[in-house]
C-alpha cells in the first residue's frame, strides 16, 4: 500500500538526535539539502518526526517567486510520529501517529466573526517549523508544533490509515472550502478544469455534493486516473474545444459552474465562457498577484460570478479529517512520486514541471536512504 522502499523504524523507542536533514531554502529558486538543529520545544508544543510531506503547489509557488525571505523550511501537509511532547501536553505521548495542520485561526477576530479563516491575523502566523522562519517545515526529519496547533490543530491517525493518506488531510480541507465557496446545488453541472491530484479532490467534493461533473485536462493519462475515482465525463483538452463541449452537454447554456483547477490567468476567460449566465467561476490556484483580462459585462450583463478560495477552514477541519481517516476516497493513489528526504530538491523539481504522469509528490523522511520514484 504505497509504503514500499521505506526504512522499517520502531516508532515507540526512538531517540532524538540533535541534528537532522533539510531541505532548507536558500532564496528564488534555491533549495538545498543541509544538515541543521533539531528544533527544541518549549511548554505546551510537541516534536514530530515527519514520515511524509505532500509538496504543496503554494510550495512550489514561494519557491519559484523567492515571494518569502529565506532561510525556511517549507512543508505543510505533514504526517509523522510525537518524539517528545513539551510540559503540559496531555492530549498527545511520544508513538502516537497524528497530521499537523500548520494555521490555525484565533477564533475572536473581526476576521474569524465574518468567517473568513484565511484573513485572521493569528491564522497567519505559521505554527509548525523546522527551524528558521516557522513555514511549515515538514520537509524535513523533525517539526516543533506550537501550543495553539497542538491545541486545536494535531488530528490523530487511526491505525489503519497510513501516514500517506494522512497527509492529504489539509488539501482536503482547502478542497472541501472551495467547494463550499461555489453553493452548488443538487444536479448542477460543474466543469473542473485541470485534473492534477487537486482538481481530481475538487472534482470528487463536487460530485460528493450531488453536482454532474464534467472534468478536462491537456493530459490524457490525468483524466484516465480520474475516471477511477469516478469521474467519468471529461473532456480531452488535447484534442477537444473544451467550449462546445460543455455547451453540448448542458443544452448549449455552458456549466452552472466552473472551478480553475490550474495556475495561471490564461484560462480564467475560457473558464467564464464555459459557464452559462448567472454561472459562477471559482479560482483555486491563481495564487500569484498581478492582472488578468477579463470580460466585464461577463460579470455586468451575464451576471457571471468569479469566486476565489484559498487555504483551510477551520469549521470544515473535522469534515476534512472524517473524509481522509474513513478513507472515502483513496487519496493514497493519487500520489505518483515517492522522494526519500535525501532527494527532496528533485522532488520538489518535478513538482514544479509535472509530466503527464507525475501526480501527486511526496517527500518521506521516515525514508532517508531508500525510496522510489515509481
Ligand atoms: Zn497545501
Ligand atoms: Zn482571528
Amino acid at each position: 500500500m504505497g509504503i514500499a522502499g521505506q526504512v522499517a523504524i520502531d516508532d515507540t523507542r526512538h531517540t532524538v538526535p540533535t541534528t537532522m536533514l533539510a531541505a532548507v531554502y536558500r532564496g528564488k529558486n534555491d533549495v538545498r539539502l543541509e544538515t541543521v538543529p533539531v528544533p527544541e520545544i518549549g511548554v505546551g508544543e510537541l516534536l514530530v518526526r515527519v514520515r511524509t510531506c505532500g509538496v504543496c503547489g503554494t510550495d512550489l509557488k514561494k519557491i519559484s517567486t523567492g515571494s518569502h525571505s529565506a532561510p525556511r523550511i517549507f512543508g505543510h501537509e505533514t504526517s509523522g510520529v510525537v518524539a517528545a511532547v513539551g510540559r503540559g501536553v496531555r492530549d498527545f505521548k511520544e508513538g502516537d501517529r497524528v497530521m499537523v495542520f500548520h494555521h490555525i485561526p484565533c477564533g475572536q477576530c473581526f476576521y474569524c466573526h465574518n468567517k473568513t479563516f484565511a484573513q485572521c491575523e493569528t491564522y497567519k502566523k505559521v505554527g509548525c517549523t523546522a527551524g528558521f522562519e516557522p513555514s511549515g517545515g515538514g520537509f524535513s526529519q523533525y517539526v516543533r508544533v506550537m501550543d495553539w496547533i497542538v491545541k486545536k490543530g494535531t488530528v490523530r491517525i487511526p491505525d489503519d490509515v497510513s501516514f500517506e493518506q494522512a497527509c492529504f488531510v489539509e488539501p482536503v480541507n482547502t478542497c472541501l472550502k472551495g467547494i463550499e465557496t461555489l453553493r452548488l446545488r443538487d444536479g448542477e453541472t460543474v466543469l473542473v478544469i485541470g485534473q492534477g491530484p487537486i482538481g481530481i479532490i475538487l472534482s470528487v467534493l463536487a460530485k460528493r455534493t450531488g453536482a454532474n461533473v464534467i472534468t478536462s485536462d491537456l493530459y490524457p493519462q490525468r483524466l484516465t486516473i480520474g475516471s477511477t475515482f469516478g469521474l467519468v465525463n471529461t473532456i480531452d483538452a488535447s484534442r477537444m474545444n473544451v467550449l462546445e463541449k460543455v455547451r453540448e452537454l448542458t443544452q448549449g447554456r455552458g456549466a452552472d459552474a466552473a472551478i480553475l483547477a490550474v495556475g495561471g490567468n490564461s484560462l480564467i476567460r475560457p473558464a467564464m465562457d464555459a459557464t452559462r449566465p448567472g454561472g459562477r467561476v471559482l479560482l483555486f490556484a491563481q495564487t500569484v498577484r498581478g492582472e488578468a483580462t477579463i470580460d466585464p459585462s461577463a460579470v455586468c450583463v451575464d451576471e457571471k460570478s468569479l469566486l476565489g478560495s484559498y487555504s483551510a477552514s477551520v469549521e470544515l477541519q473535522e469534515e476534512s479529517v472524517r473524509f481522509v481517516m474513513s478513507r472515502e476516497m483513496d487519496l493514497e493513489r493519487l500520489i505518483s512520486h515517492r522522494f526519500p528526504l535525501t532527494r527532496s530538491v528533485e522532488a520538489l523539481d518535478l513538482a514544479a514541471h509535472p509530466q503527464p504522469d507525475s501526480m501527486k509528490v511526496v517527500i518521506q523522511a521516515g525514508s532517508l536512504l531508500e525510496g522510489n520514484t515509481e
